[in-house]
This record gives structure tokens, sequence and C-alpha cells, in this order.
């Protein structure tokens, strides 16, 4: 099943395949290919620029490729340069999609979205996204972006953390920029299953001959506007997440999940570390916080 990329009238697969941490080479993607994850996610970062590039050989014209450029690359210089490095890695003269993987306050984003609306100019860029982006980062991206539209945002979106809800998705869905749920099976399935008491999963999984994976991921996919990339390096998991699309679960089944899966919404703090610091920085306060005593610690979240 395709939904259209934002505005733009292209329709891409509500499934895709993520990367990062990826070591399957390049026959689980090909794999993936095959079954109609015809849309690939990678960074700049993640090391998988290339092995996609292996993948989506021969057939390319027909992938939908997103890459993705680092925070500390947001200058129009660097920007440049990771563009061209990320062009030769993957071995292609145009890349579908480049999202910002994280705001970096230290550069302004005019300068950058400026860079950015250049590069579609030149064809080396079909569309621009951003990573990690919070409303007011979307908006402030939005305004700078004069002659061309940001038309996805990537943020973790999954069964167990729903941050999104308190804002973020009603704003992508409003503004129609498509919402790319990355770890749309929090990163392992294990870490799902234990949020459900009650079996939940299981049994809607048995009651539409699916399994524990596709139900994660169909639940995402329920949301107006909303892709998944789940990231598998086997290729019996990758046919298994490309099924999790083309049927839906039902409003029951969907009310079920949502009443007895127990499921986080990130506290302002965790938010703002990952919305607004560099890396380096987020790992630091992450390190300051786990050393806090309990009481200080539930506090400062
Ligand atoms: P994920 O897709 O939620 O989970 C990946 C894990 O689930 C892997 O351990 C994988 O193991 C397992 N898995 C996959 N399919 C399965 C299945 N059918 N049954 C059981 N287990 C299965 O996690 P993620 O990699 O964090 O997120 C996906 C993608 O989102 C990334 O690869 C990346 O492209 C993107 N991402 C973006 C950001 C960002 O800041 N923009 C952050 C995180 C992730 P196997 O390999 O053994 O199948």
């Amino acid at each position: 099943m395709l939904k259209e990329l934002g505005r733009t009238g292209v329709r891409i697969p509500e499934v895709g395949m993520g990367t990062h941490d990826y070591h399957g080479g390049s026959w689980p993607l090909r794999r993936g290919l095959e079954s109609g994850a015809l849309f690939i996610d990678t960074a700049e970062s993640y090391g998988t620029e290339a092995v996609v590039g292996q993948a989506v050989r021969g057939i390319r014209e027909r992938v939908f490729i997103a890459t993705k450029v680092s925070p500390e690359h947001l200058r129009p210089t660097d920007l440049r340069r990771s563009v061209d490095a990320s062009l030769l890695r993957l071995g292609v003269d145009r890349i579908d999609l480049l999202q910002l993987h994280q705001p970096n306050p230290a550069i302004s984003i005019e300068e950058t979205m400026g860079a950015l609306g250049e590069l579609v100019d030149v064809g080396k860029i079909r569309f621009c996204g951003v990573s990690n982006f919070s409303v007011d980062q979307l908006r402030d991206a939005q305004k700078v972006l004069r002659r061309h539209a940001v038309v996805s945002n990537q943020v973790r979106f999954n069964l167990i953390d729903r941050t999104i809800e308190t804002g973020l998705l009603q704003y992508c869905q409003a503004e129609r920029i498509t919402v790319i749920a990355y770890s749309p099976l929090a990163r392992s399935l294990g870490r799902i299953m234990d949020c459900d008491p009650y079996g939940t999963i299981r049994g809607i999984a048995r009651a539409n001959g699916k399994s524990a994976a596709q139900i994660a991921i169909n639940w995402c996919l329920c949301r107006d506007g909303v892709v998944a990339i789940p990231k598998s390096g086997s290729q019996e998991h990758v046919v298994e997440n490309c099924n999790a699309s083309d049927w839906r679960l039902s409003a029951e089944q969907i009310a079920l999940l949502d009443a007895t899966i127990q499921y986080r919404h990130r506290n302002w703090f965790d938010q703002f570390a990952r919305q607004s610091m560099p890396r380096p920085l987020q790992d630091m306060a992450a390190r300051v916080v786990r050393f806090l005593p309990r009481s200080l610690r539930r506090r400062v979240l």
C-alpha cells in the first residue's frame, strides 16, 4: 500500500526499510525491494549508504531512497559536501529525500534550509525532510524553506512510545507532513511484548493470521500520514515486515491495543535533550541524570 509523501503527489510504500545498525549485506534489502518495500532509509552516519547503493543496483529508478545529513554538517558548505559524499556512496545522481537528522540550535536554520533549497534546484535532492524536529522547529524550517516544502518528519513512534501524539502527530497531519515512524518495533519486539500484560498482541495476531511484529507495525500505519521503516537483517523478517502492509487492524482491535498496552509519552527533559542538544551533549546529560539520586531524578524527569 502506498501513501502520499507530504503534498508532493508522489506515493511511497507505507512500509520501508531502516538501515541503522544494519549488517545484513545487500540480500535482505533486495528481498524487501522484491516484496514491495521500495523505500529505504539510511543516513551518512549509519555507514550503510554503500550497501543501499548495492541493493538498488539495476532497479534504482523504482526505489525511493531517503538519507540524512548529520547535525554537525548543517552549515551550507558542510551540507553540500555531505550530500556529494552521500551521492557517491549510494552510487546515484539524485537523493529522493534528504532529511536533517536532528536539529542543531548552534546553526541558523535559515542558512541550512537555503542550502537545501539550492540542492533541490540543481537536482541533487528531490525532496527535503527533517527528523526529530518539534512543532516549533518544524514551523521555523517551513518558514525559511521558501520555494520548496518540508515534506516529512522522521520521528520515533511505536506501540509503547507514543510521545508524538501529544501534538506533533496532529500538527504533521494538519500540515500534510508525512510522519516516517522510526523504531516501529521499539528496537526489539521483546520490549513491546513486555508492555502487553494481557497478551493482547498475540490474541489479535492469532485472530488476524498475522505475526506480533506485523500487528505492531500495522498499528503505526493505521494513523493518517504515517509510514514506518522497520529494520531487519533477516530476509524472513524483512518479508514479514513488508506483509504488515495492505490490510488494516479493525477499530475495535486498535481500541483494545490502546487500552491495554502500556506506553509512554516522553517527558519534557528527554524531548528537550533529543531535540535541542548536539549528540555529545545529549550523551553527557544522560550520564549525569543516571547518577542523580532517584528522588531528584524523578523531579528532573
Ligand atoms: P526497529 O525497526 O524498531 O527494530 C529493529 C529490531 O527489530 C532488530 O533487532 C530486528 O532484528 C528486529 N526485528 C525486525 N523485524 C522483526 C520481526 N519481523 N520479528 C521480530 N523482530 C524483528 O528499530 P530501529 O532500527 O531503531 O528503527 C528502524 C529504522 O529507523 C532504523 O534502522 C533507521 O533507519 C531509523 N531510525 C532513525 C532514527 C532517527 O533519529 N532518525 C533513530 C532510530 C532509527 P533482526 O535484524 O534480527 O530482524
